[in-house]
């Protein structure tokens, strides 16, 4: 049942959204085609990247020094293209937070291209907390900052924006972008792959800072290269048709049917909220990973006692159409994925399952 999708990614999309998408694969009534056959050269589509665009810029009161670019090679991808642009050639230190499996994967690249600095490393508490600002010392000096936003493998969530305002601030905002508001001036470059809270697989969100285009080194390979997408709004090659129109119907859904970040954000404090409750309240049989200041909204991790109680709260789950529960394979436990889609009826049925499941457990 698709509204009872907690995978953590490729995650729910609305539904709405997906009959819309259905329509289209049919035929696009503007053009007389299916998407899955319209150049991405036509009219039409330029106008779908160029929507597109306004829409995150209106949701995120975006101002003009930042540009939105439309990339492939997922969030992976961005782990290189990053310090490729920020590092490569320079005889500066790149800081990094290392806070759980995403921002572990990132790291290892940016040291293929020049000096990187862990500027706290979260295996020591066993990646089940996020540093406080008083426990950072990052430099004034720094080629870039990055962090992950939201470690979707282990639900831990910043709820302030950690770093020096003075060094670009680079952001992994994958399992959390417009989830919430947040003032986009702090930061230099944002990536987001959308196949968590935003569409399908295929395409990337780039939010960058245009002034930082102009440390490009040379001989960036050009689609490597920023500007070469910059350029060629986007269609520099042929990109994910399908994909970015479906990006457009969720950011209209966000403005027109939720309303905006702000009423986003409530509705999924308020889900977050419902299992949060039924862990906290279940004197111990459902064990939360995330320490409590830094629970994500948008990944619900926890473990019961045993393998087999996970196991049987996995079968008895699925039997009654709740899916995706199964924690990241590099943790193991139960983890619940809310993003932005997953509505609040659908929370409720997962926190009420949770409590009958408490009671008898086999
Ligand atoms: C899923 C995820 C990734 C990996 O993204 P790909 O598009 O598969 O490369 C990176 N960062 C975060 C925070 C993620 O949740």
């Amino acid at each position: 049942m698709n509204h009872l999708n907690f995978s953590g990614g490729p995650g729910v999309l609305p539904e709405t959204v997906l009959a819309q998408a259905q329509q289209a694969i049919a035929l696009v009534p503007e053009t007389g085609l299916s998407i899955l056959g319209i150049s991405h050269r036509s009219e039409w589509f330029a106008g779908v990247v160029a929507e597109a665009e306004r829409n995150i810029r209106e949701l995120l009161q975006l101002p003009d020094s930042h540009a939105v670019l439309f990339l492939q090679g997922g969030a992976s991808l961005q782990f290189s293209m990053i310090p490729m642009l920020l590092l490569r050639g320079t005889a500066k230190t790149a800081e990094y937070l290392r806070t759980g499996y995403w921002s572990g994967k990132a790291i290892p690249e940016a040291t293929l291209e020049g000096q990187v600095r862990v500027v706290w490393d979260g295996a020591a508490s066993g990646f089940r907390r996020l540093p406080g600002a008083e426990e950072l010392s990052c430099s004034a000096d720094a080629a870039y900052f990055h962090y992950v936003s939201n470690e979707t493998v282990e639900g831990l969530q910043f709820h302030e924006i950690p770093g020096n305002d003075a060094v670009p601030r680079v952001c992994d905002m994958s399992s959390d972008f417009l989830s919430r508001p947040f003032d986009p001036r702090r930061f230099d470059l944002i990536y987001a792959h959308a196949q968590k809270n935003l569409g399908p697989a295929g395409v990337t969100v780039v939010v960058i800072r245009r002034d930082l285009l102009e440390k490009a080194p040379a001989g960036l390979p050009a689609l490597l290269d920023y500007r070469s997408h910059l350029n060629a709004h986007s269609i520099y090659n042929t990109p994910p048709v399908f994909a970015i129109y479906v990006v457009l119907l969720v950011t209209r859904w966000l403005l027109n049917e939720i309303g905006g970040l702000e009423n986003m954000a409530a509705l999924n404090r308020k889900k977050a909220a419902l299992l949060y409750q039924a862990i906290d309240a279940s004197a111990g049989f459902y064990q939360g990973w995330a320490d409590h200041a830094n629970r994500s909204l948008m990944n619900v991790v926890f473990k019961l006692g045993t393998p087999e109680l996970e196991g049987a709260f996995l079968k008895q789950a699925g039997e009654r159409g709740f899916s995706g529960l199964a924690g990241h394979r590099s943790l193991g436990g139960i983890r619940a994925s809310i993003y932005n889609a997953m509505t609040l009826p659908a929370v409720e049925a997962l926190a009420a399952f949770m409590e009958e499941f408490r009671r008898a457990p086999c």
